[in-house]
């Protein structure tokens, strides 16, 4: 597998196996079938309510801890943030099984992600998160968060796919040695993405599904990937993209597909922000 060095030497495999939206009681069974077609990143979130299953199948599958890259991800806390964001990582870490995780992310830009950070920052420094990273982070507040901080986060994991596609984002980030990395690669199917006549054409030209196509194309814009998938063939079918490539002319088609507006909701709408920053997440 093919991996991105982020800012502190970390190595992460440049495509990995999302979670969100699996439930729970199928969790388990998912990343055991994600690990047996070769995965070896996982993604998760208090949020998703399924870290003790990702756990499960990570125990199951007797891989060696030091083979599999583990992320999860902080939700908004109640004040003081600092204290609860740490109280929140060591949740994470006892439903996980684990001692540490790889990535630790803060999922939402909202509340007080300074005093958040700063806990992600002594995380890191004890070891047990080997990176920390943010979520949902528009352009302007990562600067402020760089900024105002000592360690600068060594990912933003944003919306990124064929109709969204952050190139601006992507090369400021680059400037600032910040890895992009994609969620919501297929936007989950929105705007007739598998069945797009571009993308159709292109995936026609090598034999390959708009699926394969789509990572294909993320993976060489340098943009880590978590596709998620219930079904096994899905799986293998979306972490077989390492052996064909997309021409110039082909990046350019795609790159032509570019709305530059979400599929799903700008995390800068004002009522978004209401909504979305009340809701807690139970331990
Ligand atoms: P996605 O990966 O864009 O799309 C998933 C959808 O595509 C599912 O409906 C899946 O259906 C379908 N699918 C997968 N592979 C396919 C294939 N080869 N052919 C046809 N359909 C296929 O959406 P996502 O789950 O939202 O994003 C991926 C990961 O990013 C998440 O799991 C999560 O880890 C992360 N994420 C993070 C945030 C955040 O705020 N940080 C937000 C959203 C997502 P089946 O499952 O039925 O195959």
């Amino acid at each position: 597998m093919q991996t991105v060095t982020l800012t502190d030497g970390v190595e992460m495999p440049i495509l990995g196996f999302g979670v969100y939206q699996i439930p729970p009681e199928r969790t388990e069974q998912a990343v055991t079938d994600a690990l047996a077609a070769g995965y070896r990143s996982l993604d998760t979130a208090a949020a998703y309510q399924n870290e003790e299953a990702v756990g499960r199948a990570i125990r199951r599958s007797g891989i060696p801890r030091e083979e599999l890259f583990v992320t999860t991800k902080l939700w908004i806390q109640d004040a003081p943030a600092g204290e609860n964001a740490k109280r929140a990582f060591g949740v994470s870490l006892d439903k996980l099984g684990l001692d540490h995780v790889d990535l630790y992310l803060i999922h939402q830009p909202y509340g007080d992600v300074y005093s958040e950070w700063r806990a992600l920052e002594d995380l890191h420094r004890e070891g047990r998160a080997r990176a920390v990273g943010v979520s949902n982070f528009y352009s302007d507040r990562l600067v402020d968060l760089i900024d105002n901080n000592e360690v600068p986060p060594a990912v933003n994991q944003i919306e990124t796919h064929p109709f969204f596609q952050r190139t601006a984002d992507q090369e400021l980030m680059r400037e600032l040695g910040v890895r992009i990395e994609s969620w919501g690669p297929f936007a989950e199917g929105r705007n007739d993405l598998f069945t797009h006549p571009v993308l159709s054409g292109i995936a026609g030209q090598h034999g390959r599904s708009v699926a394969q196509v789509v990572l294909r194309w993320l993976v060489q814009r340098e943009v880590v990937v978590i596709p998620k998938s219930v079904r096994a063939d899905r799986m293998r079918e979306n972490i077989d993209v390492f052996d064909f490539a997309l021409t110039d002319d082909e990046m350019a088609s795609i790159a032509a597909l570019d709305t530059g507006r979400s599929q799903f909701f700008d995390h800068r709408d004002p009522v978004m922000v209401g909504r979305l920053g009340k809701v807690r997440i139970p331990d």
